[in-house]
Order: structure tokens, then sequence, then C-alpha cells
């Protein structure tokens, strides 16, 4: 195990049903931590750009309108495995095939209406978080 950074996202239809809180309680109990923090509604550039590796996928523009659709919080979590923890607090993708008690599978309407994002690796993760909080932007712990 090791400390990581991962990048998180509560997507559109997440910060529409009120889930901030629900969603980084359960993240914080899980004892990962919030080292960045944004709340932003993405242009057009920002929402293409940040899931640009997808942009061959024939979901890609639907994807895109949905991440433009209402704002957006942005988090850096911190903690031991932090990027695989976090995708497990999340669950599957398509909320039918997502664990019970995960996020997807309690809030999430549908595979592309799926309230979070998070990091699939470190070196998305290092780009994702660069993405949004630059070079200077989280704020390590200390205390
Ligand atoms: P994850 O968010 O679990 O890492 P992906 O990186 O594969 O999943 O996909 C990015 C996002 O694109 C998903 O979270 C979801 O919003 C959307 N998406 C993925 N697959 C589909 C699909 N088959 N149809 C519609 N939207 C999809
Ligand atoms: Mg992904």
């Amino acid at each position: 195990m090791a400390v990581e950074q991962t990048l998180s996202i509560i997507k559109p239809d997440g910060v529409q049903k009120n889930l901030i809180g629900e969603i980084y309680s359960r993240f914080e109990k899980a004892g990962l931590e919030i080292v960045a923090a944004r709340m932003i509604h993405l242009t057009l550039d920002q929402a293409q750009g940040f899931y640009a590796v997808h942009k061959e996928r024939p979901f890609y523009s639907d994807l895109v309108s949905y991440m433009m659709s209402g704002p957006v919080v942005v988090t850096a979590l911190q903690g031991e495995d932090a990027i695989l923890k976090h995708r497990e607090i999340m669950g599957a993708t398509n909320p039918a095939d997502a664990d019970p008690g995960t996020i997807r599978a309690d809030f999430a309407a549908s595979i592309e209406e799926n309230v979070v994002h998070g990091s699939d690796g470190p070196d998305t993760a290092a780009v994702e978080i660069a993405f949004f909080f630059g070079d200077d932007g989280v704020c390590p712990r200390t205390r």
C-alpha cells in the first residue's frame, strides 16, 4: 500500500440531487482526506479536454453535454490506496453492475448519469489533478 492522490468529481446529477455532503462523508469515513476542492460549471473546452481519452467513443458528445449540464464539485483525495479505495466506494460504471452500498448503486440513474468520477490509475490521477488544480492547487495536510 502507498499513499496516493486521486481526482474525484461529483457530476452534475450528483450536485442536483444534493448529495455533496453524503458522498464526501463516505470518502472521509473510508479514511480519504480532501486536499483540494473547487466547484465549477465546466465549459465546452474543459468538458471535452477532461474526457479527451474517450473522444472516439460513441457516447462522447452525450458525455460532454452531460458534464456541462450543471455545476460539478471537483476534489483531490489523499490516502492509503486512494485510487482503488475511491473506485470501490464509487462502484462500477454501470449502476446495474455496481455492488450494493456503493455510490453508483445507491444514487446513479444510468451508465451515463452515474453521479461520480474517479481516476483509474496513478498516471491518470496525476494528469487529472493537474487539469483542475495546476501545480500548486493541492494543499497537503500539515496537521
Ligand atoms: P468510469 O467513470 O467508471 O471510469 P469510463 O471511464 O469508462 O467509466 O467512462 C467515463 C464516463 O463515460 C462514465 O462514468 C459514464 O458517465 C460515461 N459512459 C461510460 N460508458 C458509457 C456508455 N456505454 N454509454 C453512455 N455513457 C457511458
Ligand atoms: Mg474512467
